[in-house]
């Protein structure tokens, strides 16, 4: 009945709608922060420990693939200098890592010489832009 000019007609209400929220956001909170927290943080880290590279193991596996590929981009396209002589200066996924986790390989498997090759950054940038469209 009164419209007055406040934010707060019923006085009474907004007490007990602010109580009311408190107890039934407290509950929550306790329940949810814990959980979430710590396992989606140990998460992060372990893929971004991925993203990041490979450590010293991935960089003496890409010397070693390197070496025997001769220094040559194995890609289609280059065919380890057998279409096109191409300096190779990364090492490739022949099977990608999501496409071997999704086959069921372990990682070992997916960085087994064998699944690795030397290749060319662009020829590379060309190689994983297909397999992406090729994926999708
Ligand atoms: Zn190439």
């Amino acid at each position: 009945m009164r419209h007055a000019s406040g934010h707060c007609d019923g006085v009474g209400n907004c007490a007990s709608l602010s109580t009311m929220k408190l107890t039934c956001l407290r509950p929550k909170l306790l329940q949810a922060k814990p959980r979430p927290a710590s396992g989606w943080r140990a998460d992060a880290e372990r893929g971004d420990r991925h993203q990041r590279g490979y450590g010293y193991a991935w960089e003496k596996l890409r010397i070693e693939i390197l070496r025997r590929d001769c220094g040559l981009c194995q890609c289609p396209d280059c065919q380890g200098g057998r279409l096109r002589v191409t300096q190779a200066n990364e090492v490739h996924h022949i099977v990608g890592k999501a496409e071997g986790q999704l086959r069921g390989w372990t990682a070992a498997e997916i960085d087994h010489p064998s699944n690795l090759q030397a290749i060319n950054r662009d020829c590379h940038t060309k190689l994983t832009s297909k397999q992406a469209h090729h994926a999708t």
